[in-house]
């Protein structure tokens, strides 16, 4: 096992094997980085060897802006303020000298090549870990003056943020890859990991299609969740594999432990490779019907891994991603002309395919402001188009938006969560609305653009007439779906055992709306979850599913999967399942579906 001093290894490292809940595939090996749960709130990027001492020095500097400031506050103080005031001052700016907090972090940006945010806010977490030893309660609480001093640098430093491009952790000794260990990570920061230097993910808690696990497949990078107490167990540097597959955490593992999992490593990546030749063929079973396979996407960056991907264009574009990357100031609602241009950037880039715009789906585990009230039972909450519905100026932004967009390419417009006719009719009522308004302007839009619904509410699938009528395609969102009708949080991973998209009630439902989208002649499509499990791959094909929307990174076992399917040998298999209550017999019949 490499060690390169500066971490801590040594045979006295005890190895264990932690169990979870897989959430994306593939293996990883790398040393594990606690992250707390203020270290979340900053970046994390390692810098180049030759820009080492510019971010050394760019720490200096905002040491020395906050010591300027607290000179400031000490000369404008009024002269009858409360002598504490004074001392409070004091105080920080001897803090701020301690070589510990301006000496130690340039150490940690030299050594480990860390962003000056990153270094400071994991010394502080070091240094708060040594005062919670202490048995003094006065000098305990000191640590709160420490992390507000942390807090002054670090808002300066947020300010400066130098354009450096992250650079990807190596695999040798000196930048071992490393694997986020947390608690719990949000979806927006698992999303704001995308361009760091993170080779697998752990969390102690989790469902396997919260938002965050969906992101970390996005990313299509090794991860397990439900891992219940990952955080406290490892250690910050020990050795740690991560089997996405299996959900399995192993620390500090044995030589021979490492060898297999490198073996394994390097096995899936030749299949992937492999995978890599079907790019370009047509995704059609061997009886000759053609699929379409669409990629879900968070933000138009995820466009060229869609086309490398060989989509058919975006099935999925989670549009309530652009509103939760957070600035330095805290929330930041993009403006008419910044989502306009982020959504025109996805649809030139998906080059003539359809890009399926889905309007703002925030509430339950996406909130738009963290830092909110949240809801009693955020999932039956203000969520997605009752947000919308109950924010008209916002939605109205958002549409005109979409639609501006629609003068570029094929857009469709994809509404979350609608349960209720009045809700389908006011949105499309707002939808006209934004048109007229652009109308007004002479702005270009496409008149001639879809829209369609999420099927995701019992109801709604239980209600397919109100739907067809009114919209141009579906869209099954499984994940919700099988949340709202197990009832089952899909987040909590205590109840993650009872999510099964094999439940008798789950297959109905997907069923029914299947085949109400083909007496209408629409289109429907899966873009939840399961459309990108291979294990299911047979079954909605079966079920009459043409239309698959997945995460990039999934779409070519997909497309395996769907080349050596045969409808004829399929389809007779299905009124069994269909008709089955019970769940067993379901499962057995879906596993053998894979053999034939
Ligand atoms: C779904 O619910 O299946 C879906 C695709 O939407 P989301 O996962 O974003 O809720
Ligand atoms: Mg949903």
């Amino acid at each position: 096992m490499p060690d390169v001093g500066r971490y801590r290894s040594g045979p006295s490292m005890a190895s264990f094997t932690l169990h979870g809940i897989p959430v994306s595939r593939g293996i990883s090996i790398g040393r594990a980085h606690l992250l707390t749960p203020a270290a979340l709130d900053v970046k994390h990027y390692l810098v180049p060897q030759e820009q080492v001492e510019a971010e050394v020095k760019r720490l200096q500097d905002a040491i020395a802006a906050v010591h300027r400031n607290l000179q400031e506050l000490w000369t404008d103080l009024p002269k009858d303020a409360p002598t504490e005031l004074g001392a409070f001052i004091d105080v920080h700016a001897l803090i701020l000298s301690d070589p510990l907090i301006s000496e130690a972090p340039l150490d940690i940006i030299r050594m480990r090549h860390y962003n000056a945010e990153w270094a400071l806010v994991t010394q502080i977490d070091e240094l708060s870990a040594q005062f919670d030893e202490i048995e003094d309660e006065y000098l305990r609480e000191r640590k709160q003056d420490i992390q507000q001093v942390a807090e002054r640098v670090l808002k300066v430093l947020m300010g400066t943020a130098l354009s450096v491009p992250p650079i990807l952790g190596g695999d040798d000794d000196y930048h071992p890859q490393m694997i986020v260990v947390a608690h719990d990570i949000s979806p927006a920061d698992m999303l704001a990991f995308r361009d760091r230097s993170f080779i697998g993910f752990v969390t102690d808690v989790g469902g396997q299609n919260s938002h965050t696990a969906i992101v970390a497949r996005s990313l299509d990078i090794p991860a397990a969740v439900g891992m219940s107490q990952a955080s406290r167990l490892v250690e910050q540097d020990d050795w740690i594999i991560v089997d996405g597959d299996a959900g399995v955490v192993i620390c500090n593992p044995s030589q021979l432990v490492l060898e297999q999992y490198r073996a394994r490593q390097a096995a899936l990546g030749k299949a992937r490779k492999r995978l890599l030749k079907l790019k370009k063929t047509p995704a059609v079973t061997k009886d000759g019907t053609a699929i379409r396979l669409l990629a879900n996407i968070e933000l138009p960056d995820d466009c060229p891994h869609a086309l490398e991907a060989g989509a058919n264009g975006v099935g999925l574009f989670r549009s309530e991603f652009l509103f939760m990357a957070r600035g330095a100031d805290g929330l930041k609602i993009p403006s008419e002309d910044e989502q306009f241009e982020q959504y025109r950037r996805a649809v030139v880039a998906m080059k003539g395919r359809p890009v399926t715009i889905r309007t703002l789906d925030v509430g339950a585990d996406k909130p738009l402001d963290p830092t909110e009230h949240t809801a009693l039972n955020p999932a039956l909450g203000l969520r997605a188009i009752r947000y919308c519905l109950a924010e008209p100026q916002l939605f109205l932004t958002q549409l005109r938006a979409i639609l501006r967009a629609s003068a570029f390419g094929k857009v469709r417009i994809l509404i979350p969560m609608l349960a209720h006719a009045f809700e389908i009719d006011q949105t499309l009522n707002m939808i006209e609305q934004a048109k007229a308004q652009l109308r007004e302007q002479n702005i270009k839009y496409d008149p001639e653009v879809e829209v369609g619904a999420m099927i995701e509410i019992p109801a709604a699938a239980l209600a397919l007439p109100m739907f067809v009528k009114r919209m141009d395609f579906l869209s099954i969102g499984t994940n919700d779906l099988i949340q709202y009708t197990l009832a089952i949080d899909r987040v909590d991973y205590e109840v993650a055992h009872l999510y099964n998209p094999l439940h008798p009630a789950v297959l109905q439902l997907i069923g029914m709306t299947i085949a109400a989208g083909q007496k209408a002649g629409i289109d429907v499509a899966v873009c939840g979850e399961m459309a990108g499990d291979i294990k299911l791959t047979r079954l909605l094909l079966g079920m009459g599913l043409r239309e698959f929307s997945m995460h990039p990174a999934q779409l070519l076992a997909v497309k395996q999967e769907i080349l050596g399917a045969d409808l004829a040998r399929i389809v007779p298999r299905m009124r069994r399942i269909m008709r089955s209550m019970e769940p067993n017999e379901i499962a057995e019949a879906v596993e053998q579906l894979q053999l034939i």
